[in-house]
């Protein structure tokens, strides 16, 4: 069986940096210090346990008074949380991916301006409520489907932003619709980051060429969930897994090829398991007796 894996598979440069950030402080911190990330630190529930097994457990509560340095995770944290931690003297150290600050450089800029911002994304995912915290008051609109487009002041000046890992197409269609109902248009803010693009690019190509496709992440991952439906909509035995214990011999069961991605908080060793766990079963003819 041809097996391919996405090139890019795997952890994208904010969460590589967000990670290393995290091992370095809890090695120079610990035991002396307590060191805390404030959310887990990335969308995958392998990683979040292997920092926890070096002491740094994720926290939620900012007043709890029971860290003595913070991580601010790759998402970011909304503009007045960040305030509060600074007004309290907090040590924070603030792996914020530089491309979510640049958009909510944008928001601020923008809110500054008078603009009435629409962010497509997920409005429950940290990341978006961490950049649209930097819009003013009542002056914005998070938007995840068409059918809210109806909420779009279209007499307002607007401008539109995405959340990094939104899917190209889609984000592309809204800035189509929005131009065509707002009465100025739209300024638009390019903040789909590269890494996004190449991951849905390559998985793309790869579930255009394979029999079987398996997206690996966390559950709780927006952008392994989208390349999951990315690829699910060119070939339907798609299968999104967590660790290679749920990769199940009877997928290849008439497969001659079969394709890997993997989303950005996926780690490289789990993407390898799942990769040698699909070579075990293709070798020992496991799928022609599953
Ligand atoms: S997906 Fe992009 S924006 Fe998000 S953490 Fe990775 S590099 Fe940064």
């Amino acid at each position: 069986m041809k097996i391919i894996v996405a090139p890019s598979a795997g952890f994208c440069f904010g969460v590589k940096r967000a990670v290393n950030m995290a091992l370095d402080a809890a090695d120079k911190c610990r035991p002396l210090e307590k060191l805390n990330t404030l959310g887990p630190i990335i969308h995958n529930p392998q990683v979040v346990k292997s920092l926890e097994e070096k002491g740094v457990f994720p926290i939620d509560d900012v007043d709890c008074g029971c860290f003595d340095t913070l991580l601010i995770r790759s998402h970011g944290v909304k503009a007045e949380v960040m305030e509060t931690l600074k007004s309290k003297g907090v040590k924070i150290i603030d792996a914020t991916c530089p491309f979510v600050k640049k958009a909510q450089n944008y928001i601020n800029e923008a809110a500054l301006k008078g603009y009435f911002i629409i962010m497509v994304g997920d409005k429950n995912h940290p990341e978006v409520q961490s950049v649209i915290s930097f819009a003013a008051k009542d002056r914005f609109l998070v938007i995840n489907n068409l059918a809210d487009l109806e909420k779009v002041p279209v007499s307002e000046k607007l401008a539109l932003i995405s959340q990094t890992t939104q899917d190209v197409d889609f984000y592309k269609l809204v800035i189509d619709e929005i131009n065509k109902i707002a009465k100025g248009g739209a300024v638009v803010f390019d903040t789909i980051c590269d890494a996004t693009m190449i991951k849905q690019e390559e998985s793309k190509a790869i579930a255009s060429n394979v029999d079987v496709m398996i997206v690996v992440g966390g559950y709780n991952s927006a952008n392994t969930n989208k390349l999951q439906n990315i690829c699910k909509e060119i070939q339907p035995n798609t299968y999104h897994i967590e660790t290679e214990s749920e990769v199940n011999p009877e997928w290849f069961l008439n497969a001659k090829s079969v394709g890997i991605t993997a989303g950005a908080s996926t780690p490289d060793w789990i993407i390898e398991r799942v990769l040698k766990k699909v070579r075990d079963i293709d070798e020992a003819g496991l799928k022609r007796f599953a």
